[in-house]
């Protein structure tokens, strides 16, 4: 199965390449990528057509292997079932600009892999976060939009405690919950998952996660629900078109593949039967996006009054999973 890794987001901008075309061209172009064009990741063999290991390549020599009952999958080459954890490595692109990392990260192999790491970060839930600042921009230039950090900022709060759901359960427990749940639909669907975050606190920064999920995933997902209270629905924070922005590194190379993700993913949860608030995007300069080198989305799953049961939760979950199989099975 068709893999994903950094070299393309180098590609999607050279190429000058449309937004729906870009996943289309970088795969052809991907063998001619040179060493000093690629970033993190890319650094590993070029793994279209399969067979090779999955995700982090040599990266993953560090990784910690917990048994697991299964066979050898064919795609990613690890026995069905096993975990993987990582731990933090100063060394990767963009770590010196995380201020909390001590927590490490479980990578779940699927049963039947397709050989694609989707990284699933359920949004707040690090204790302290919001007592330390990291960099907005790595090359700390300010934040060019609005938001929980305000424009011009060239600080930004390491990770926010999040909004209060109207019935009063705390967002990073309403994104794990979904989470968890969106973690057994990829796995049952094939996807190998790389969670961020399984529990009440993981004391990893927005910067962190990003790192960890450049390193060893494919795509980033990282799960919020908006501080609005009237159930607008289902939208994802698009990259803001200000050029100073989007001719930014990593942005300059990423953008067009996190803009063709969020579409693919607002399109697979409109099938899903999920609500769509407008166009389903809303440009926003987030941490997150800033330090991306894989595609990237933070997605803003409802409001503080929206439900969030188990079964509203699961469709949101269909939903996405129906996104990633559109944006990675794209001709
Ligand atoms: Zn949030």
């Amino acid at each position: 199965m068709r893999r994903i890794n950094k070299g393309i987001c180098v590609f999607a901008v050279l190429l000058g390449v449309s937004l729906a075309a870009a996943p289309v061209m970088v795969r052809a172009e991907e063998g001619a990528l040179s060493e000093n064009a690629m970033i993190g990741k890319s650094q590993e063999p070029s793994i279209w057509g399969g067979g090779t290991s999955s995700g982090g390549g040599a990266f993953r020599q560090g990784g910690e292997t917990s048994s697991g009952p299964g066979d050898i999958n064919q795609e990613d080459g690890m026995p069905a079932g096993q975990t993987e954890t990582f731990t933090w490595d100063p060394s990767w692109p963009y770590a010196q600009y995380s201020q909390i990392h001590s927590s490490s990260v479980n990578l779940y192999h699927a049963g039947n892999s397709r050989g694609i790491v989707v990284a699933v970060n359920a949004g707040h839930g690090t204790e302290g976060g919001s007592y330390v600042q990291t960099l907005c921009h790595p090359d700390g230039t300010p934040k060019v939009t609005g938001g929980s950090t305000s424009e011009g900022a060239t600080y930004a709060t390491a990770v926010s405690s999040g909004t209060t759901m109207l019935d009063g359960t705390e967002e990073a427990r309403v994104t794990l919950s979904l989470a968890l749940i969106l973690k057994e639909k990829l796995l049952e669907h094939g996807y190998d998952v790389l969670m961020i975050r399984e529990s009440e606190d993981v004391q990893l920064d927005n910067i962190a996660r990003t790192v960890f999920a450049n390193q060893y995933a494919d795509c980033h997902l990282a799960l919020h629900y908006d501080s609005t209270e009237y159930d607008k629905g289902f939208f994802y924070m698009s990259v803001p078109d200000v050029a100073s922005y989007r001719s930014m590194e990593p942005v300059a190379s990423c953008w067009p593949l996190h803009e063709a993700l969020g579409q693919s993913l607002v399109e697979g949860v409109k099938k899903a039967g999920v609500k769509v608030f407008d166009i389903g995007s809303m440009p926003m300069d987030l941490t997150q996006t800033s330090y991306s080198t894989v595609p990237s989305v933070d997605v803003e799953v409802g409001d503080r009054a929206s439900d969030c049961s188990s079964w509203t939760q699961t469709l949101i979950a269909e939903g996405i999973l129906a996104g990633l199989d559109l944006y990675f099975e794209r001709p």
